[in-house]
């Protein structure tokens, strides 16, 4: 039978009871792994990180800890081959296994980078000006920062093993805070090999980092006030635990970062012919394509004026005809296959909801040409063009298709724009293609609100820009309503998530006794 993955617990490697989850191969659909935290001691984690890692953290100051981060960073850049494999067993391309691996160390580095620039050499964040608080000046305040005394226990979505370990890890790394990371079930193998190079590098302190790949139940009832959660999954899966007593009665610090109708525009400027309307489809077919369009920022909402749904389609349709879905790197393939078998259903089903108010452009959900496997037992799937030419349909704004699925919707003006955006209560990420610099005003001052992150994509910026679906440590990932309400990434708003701002009330002798570290 399939060995269970160990849970990394007090600096052990721990295996759960029972037969736990089976895990498939998304290509061959042979066993990987089992994944199980049955009887496994969650308690021991959290007092290990609290009674080891987060002490040994804080008697670092900012920078040492980042060149902590910087050194785990370097050893999973150096084995980074080791992930690149274990990610194709995900269905991942080499390419898309690099957004997520060197988009993971990549990410560490450049948090790194920033701590070192922007946070002091001490343990301790003076924050703003003083404030004169009395008339004579013997009675100050000033805002500190300093590190949370709990544990940050990350649960991620199963689409970016690495990255979103990564992510979340440095700047609670660097904040001083020992961090518990639960991935998800279906690529936990990837990111259990992650945390063994970085335990085999033997950078980071004792109880820094743990793992436990499996389900936690319980988890939530230790943590209290001191402690976070960072939670990157589904909308259903971020209700239930905001709804938990820590959360509610305890103050538990909770982020969600959950599913999203991210859009992108075609601005009316950008006929046929302009450099516009080729980005527009380019990065549309790319949203669609990479990781086989499990990504949390990809484009769902495609919007076109009305009177250029048919040229875009059309262009569209036949970028997408050359796309070669397969096995990894067997010849010519571009596009992998979804994480497993039932992801598939889940797709499958979610594009016959959208299908019943929208027309099919391109691609048939139930079968696809596959290069170098076997199409009935990999997880492939065709991209999908849908399309609702009058916008009418609502199953675009409330249905995500977390795969190679997007909807070309048709809007006539503004006005019927930002009505058509607002429809999907709240993304992570949007784009507009125009060169129209009255457009792109109108539109951001209209729909910001309703975005963490907005790309203007024109051909001023088009040979530099990192694209509509990767977000960037030094800039805000997240976004408002059904897309979590949360923050994270933003250059050091990251680290700061993770101290408590304190004011101190004190004479100005007595305050800069205190701050002479
Ligand atoms: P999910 O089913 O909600 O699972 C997310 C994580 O929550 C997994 O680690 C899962 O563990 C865990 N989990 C499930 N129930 C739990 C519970 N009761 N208590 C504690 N943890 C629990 O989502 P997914 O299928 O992995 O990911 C796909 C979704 O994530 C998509 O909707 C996508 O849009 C979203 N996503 C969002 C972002 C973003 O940055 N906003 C990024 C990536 C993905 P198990 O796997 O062990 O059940």
């Amino acid at each position: 039978m399939t060995d269970v993955l160990p849970s990394l617990i007090a600096g052990e490697w721990l295996t759960g009871s029972g037969e736990g989850t089976l895990v498939s191969d998304a290509v061959t659909g042979d066993p990987v792994t089992r994944v199980s935290a049955d009887g496994l001691d969650l308690s021991r984690a959290v007092e290990h990180a609290r009674g080891v890692g987060g002490p040994a953290l804080r008697e670092l100051d900012f920078h040492e800890r980042a060149a902590l981060v910087k050194a785990m960073a370097r050893a999973l850049s150096d084995r980074k081959q080791e992930l690149y494999d274990l990610s194709a067993q995900a269905g991942c391309t080499r390419s898309d296994a690099k957004v997520d691996v060197d988009g993971g160390f990549g990410t560490a580095m450049v948090f790194a980078s920033m701590a070192t620039k922007g946070l002091p050499q001490s343990r301790l964040v003076v924050e703003g000006d003083v404030e004169q608080l009395g008339r004579e000046g013997t009675f100050v305040g000033q805002h500190v920062l300093t590190s949370r005394r709990g544990v940050a226990v990350q649960i991620n979505a199963f689409n970016f093993p690495v990255w979103g370990l990564l992510e979340k890890l440095a700047p609670a790394l660097i904040a001083g805070v020992p961090t518990i990371v639960k991935p998800a079930t279906p690529t936990a193998y990837i990111a259990e090999h992650a945390v063994r190079i970085i335990q085999e590098a033997d950078v980071l302190p004792a109880g820094a980092l743990q793992l436990i790949s499996g389900s936690i139940p319980g988890l939530m009832d230790l943590l209290d006030g001191q402690d976070s959660v960072g939670f990157t999954g589904s909308a259903a899966t971020a209700a239930k635990l905001r709804g938990h007593d820590a959360v509610t009665n305890r103050s538990l610090r909770f982020t969600a970062e959950a599913d999203s109708l991210n859009c992108s525009v075609l601005g009316p400027d950008a006929v046929p012919g302009t450099p516009e309307f080729d980005y527009f489809v380019q990065a549309l077919v790319t949203e669609m394509t990479v990781k086989a369009g499990q990504k949390c920022t990809a484009i769902r909402r495609a919007f076109v004026p009305r009177d250029q749904l048919g040229d875009v389609s059309d262009a569209v349709s036949a970028r997408l005809s050359e796309v070669v879905v397969g096995a990894p790197g067997a010849d010519g393939v571009t596009m992998g296959a979804l994480v497993g078998l039932d992801q598939r259903e889940d797709v499958r089903r979610a594009v016959a909801l959208l299908s019943a108010e929208t027309e099919l452009v391109f691609g048939d959900p139930a079968s696809v040409d596959v290069v170098g496997a076997d199409s009935g037992t990999g997880a492939f799937m065709s991209p999908i063009l849908l399309r609702s030419a009058d916008g009418a349909a609502q199953a675009p704004h409330d249905v995500e298709a977390f795969g190679p699925v997007s909807t070309l919707i048709g809007f006539d003006g503004v006005d019927d724009l930002v009505d058509q955006i607002a429809r999907g209560h709240g993304s992570l990420a949007g784009s507009l293609v125009t060169h129209d610099g009255d457009f792109a005003r109108r539109v951001i001052s209209e729909t910001a609100a309703f975005h963490g992150r907005m790309l203007i994509l024109d051909r001023e910026d088009a040979d530099e820009s990192t694209g509509h679906g990767t977000p960037m440590p030094q800039l805000i990932h997240g976004g408002p309503g059904r897309a979590g309400g949360g923050e994270e990434e933003g250059g050091l708003r990251a680290v700061h998530h993770h101290l408590q701002r304190t004011a101190l009330q004190a004479g100005p002798d007595m305050l800069k006794a205190i701050l002479d570290e």
